[in-house]
């Protein structure tokens, strides 16, 4: 018999329905049944976590990787991601692992949270990164684990979309040292229409990261027609100098047809334009990625 570990951030609705209030999402969850991001399941009136102890992939990865540009650079940081994901993203540049499903009769191997932490330290990686697939969906899994890396003396890497509850994230980012939050385009309209979500939940979750002092920094995947326009760019930027400030390292990614969206690739033209624009406006540190 497969225990699956019970999750936290719920509770009981109907008599026997679940109400997950871990992203902004707020699934109501039947018996037997998952919520939309599928590593969360309703087991006789309780939410369990599916995701805790299977990581579905594994390596070790220079911390540039993430991207992190500014944090403990020349480290390697061991990384681990689970499937699932809260949001739906057409153009998911990773949606094996993103739209991936657990077999419950034939779960991956349960890896506790201080094997990891002892893998960490074997490959004599500095950190432990929560990437791959969306690590807010396996808060319960990286909470426990960064607890022990911690003691360990490792440091913890979020690498997130930042669409949690701020209920949530006040559990979940103490514990994390480094994040990069992705912002996937500076309109509610897009993340509507091409995320399924909404930007402000994301945009809170940043300013609240930013707030607790931790290392920040900012990925935008650029996709050509969606997300591209110059005045969405300096609204962009316009937010990040008013509620963070120009330190904070901003990462530009070009789009590589992906999942449901096969349009063009990003042309370099275009991310190198963007980053000279941010840098001529002050920020300090700017990069692009994929070109
Ligand atoms: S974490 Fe998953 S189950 Fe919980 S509200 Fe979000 S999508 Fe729904």
């Amino acid at each position: 018999m497969t225990t699956i570990h019970l999750a936290r951030w719920w509770q009981s609705e109907n008599a026997s329905d679940v109400r997950c209030f871990l992203c902004p999402r707020h699934c109501l969850i039947s018996p037997g049944k998952t919520g939309f991001c599928h590593v969360r399941i309703n087991t006789n009136g309780q939410l369990r976590s599916i995701a805790y102890g299977h990581p579905v992939t594994v390596n070790i990865d220079p911390i540039e990787k993430k991207p992190l540009a500014r944090f403990m650079p020349g480290t390697k940081t061991f990384s681990f991601g689970t499937f699932g994901c809260n949001l739906s993203c057409v153009f998911c540049q990773n949606d094996s692992l993103s739209r991936g499903e657990y077999q419950i009769r034939r779960l991956p191997q349960y890896v506790e949270p201080e094997k990891l932490v002892e893998m960490a330290l074997q490959n004599d990686c500095q950190s432990i990164s929560y990437t791959y697939n969306e690590p807010t969906v396996f808060a319960e899994y990286v909470i426990d684990t960064a607890i022990k890396a911690t003691k360990a003396g490792l440091k913890n890497v979020l690498v997130s979309n930042g669409f949690i509850t701020l209920e949530a994230a006040e559990d979940l980012y103490p514990h994390i040292d480094a994040a990069n939050i992705d912002m996937k385009g500076f309109s509610e309209a897009f993340y509507k229409k091409l995320c399924g979500a909404t930007i402000n939940d994301v945009l809170e979750s940043i300013k609240y990261f930013y707030s607790l002092g931790k290392h920040l920094e900012l990925t935008n995947l650029v996709i050509p027609g969606e997300n591209d326009a110059p005045e969405m760019l300096e609204a962009w930027l316009d937010w990040v100098e008013t509620n963070l400030d120009k330190n904070v390292p901003l990462h530009f990614s070009a789009y590589h047809p992906a999942y449901k969206m096969q349009t063009q690739r990003t042309p370099p033209e275009t991310i190198i334009k963007i980053r000279d624009r941010a840098i001529e406006r002050g920020f300090k540190t700017v990069l692009n990625g994929n070109i």
